[in-house]
């Protein structure tokens, strides 16, 4: 980011989060982040709390309501170096998602009553905007919410929602008008989990984690107060939090990371078994040597995206193709681990019936449920062809 002859004016700061994320996450969270096994509400919440004795719970925030207020190559710094450091990520949902759109659209009985918990982790969210046939053209979403009296009444259903089984709010688009162009008729409503009505069933996925449910709605009763924003206005919070999550500074530090460890693998391999004259070693190398010139490559563009954000230039095709490019890099590197690791971890993995807690811990195995889980990196947040359509709309119009 600097030359030599530049001094880096970041410095001191870097420092400081250095010796935070060496003296304060504990070992054995950053073994488990290191072990690549799946993070959970626990494993979050522990980092999230230390966190907030810090000050640092919310790095995205401003100051006035309990953020950091740092700018977006601080919030890049401390991506880069708590990820260094096998500290777990933050969970998005509510700091990335949800809380800034109640910073900006919601009441102000909705900030007292909804961000505090939000920072402190003692609240969890998840995000129920997808359904059956609402996917890429999310304003298809049918789920309907009828005004009755203080209440609304939802009805519906939604899938594919994270975390889903160990959220205490989700946040959810709804059709509250079927009158006019569709986006008009959908408003963003903040439900508590625990109201009569709901089901959270899981969907089973190929990488045998726990990861995303389907949300049955009928008759659930929502106070109007936790409506965000004006009825009809859930189109344009959507898109708001859309807009400012696009250029997220966390991707690319955890992509590093993980080349690293991939690199470890591959050493370990060529150390134990004297492999490396074998063709597939040279070309395993070969592979990974193109995944980190990628990973440079991804810094540089996040680096300059980050800039122009601060100067308010950023364009929407830079961050899709970012998006788009991480994601495909994504299952380059852990395509590789799979190749180095993969068939007799595989194996025992598809024999399983389930995760079994008992079992060891093994990296190598771990990598091979990363690896199924990553085949999800192009469609979550947004599939590959979406982006590509961003991307065009830019470059060509239309
Ligand atoms: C692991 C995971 C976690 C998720 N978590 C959540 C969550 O927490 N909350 C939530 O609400 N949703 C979540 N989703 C849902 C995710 O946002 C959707 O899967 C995604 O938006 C795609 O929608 P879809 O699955 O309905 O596919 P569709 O939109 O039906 O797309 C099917 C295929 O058609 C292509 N396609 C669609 N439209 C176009 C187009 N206009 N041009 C070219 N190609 C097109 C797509 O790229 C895709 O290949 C999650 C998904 C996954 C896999």
């Amino acid at each position: 980011m600097t030359t030599p002859t530049q001094t880096d004016p970041y410095a001191a700061f870097r420092e400081e989060l250095r010796q935070f994320a060496a003296e304060q996450c504990p070992e054995d969270l950053k073994r488990f982040v290191r072990s690549n096994q799946k993070i959970t509400r626990n494993e979050y919440r522990i980092w999230q709390e230390k966190l907030f004795a810090r000050g640092w719970a919310a790095p995205n925030w401003p100051v006035a309501h309990g953020g950091t207020g740092w700018d977006l190559q601080q919030r890049y710094l401390f991506e880069e170096i708590t990820a260094q450091a096998d500290c777990p990520p933050q969970y998005h949902h509510g700091l990335g998602h949800i809380g800034p759109v109640i910073l900006h659209f919601g009441t102000e009985a909705q900030k007292a009553r909804f961000l505090p918990r939000i920072l402190d982790g003692s609240e969890w969210w998840c995000q129920g905007y997808s359904e059956p046939g609402a996917g890429s053209d999310l304003a298809s979403l049918k789920t309907s919410a009828r005004r009755d009296g203080d209440h609304y009444v939802l009805n519906g259903q939604k899938i594919w929602t994270s975390h889903a089984q160990e959220a205490d709010m989700m946040y959810t688009l709804v059709r509250t008008s079927n009158e006019g162009r569709k986006q008009a008729g959908i408003s963003l409503l903040l439900v508590p989990m625990n109201t009569p009505g709901i089901e959270v069933r899981p969907i089973p996925t190929i990488d045998h984690w726990h990861h995303v449910n389907e949300v049955f709605l009928n008759d659930v009763r929502v106070p109007c107060e936790n409506l965000v924003g004006a009825e009809g206005e859930g189109w344009r919070c959507a898109k708001f939090l859309l807009d400012r999550e696009r250029l997220s500074p966390a991707t690319v530090p955890r992509l590093a990371r993980l080349a690293e460890q991939v690199e470890e693998l591959l050493t370990a391999r060529r150390d134990a078994n004297a492999a490396s004259a074998s063709p597939s070693f040279h070309v395993l190398l070969e592979r990974l040597y193109l995944a980190q010139a990628g990973v440079k490559g991804a810094r540089e563009m996040l680096l300059s995206a980050i800039q122009e954000e601060m100067q308010g230039t950023l364009a929407a095709s830079k961050s899709s193709a970012l998006k788009l490019y991480c994601s495909e890099l994504s299952q380059q590197i852990i395509g590789i681990a799979f190749d180095i690791a993969g068939p007799a971890h595989a194996a025992r993995l598809v024999a399983a019936t389930g995760v079994d807690a008992q079992q060891d811990v093994d990296l190598q195995r771990e990598l091979v449920h990363t690896y199924l889980f990553y085949r999800s990196r192009t469609i979550a947040g947004g599939t590959s062809e979406v982006q590509k359509n961003v991307i065009a709309r830019d470059l060509f119009g239309a």
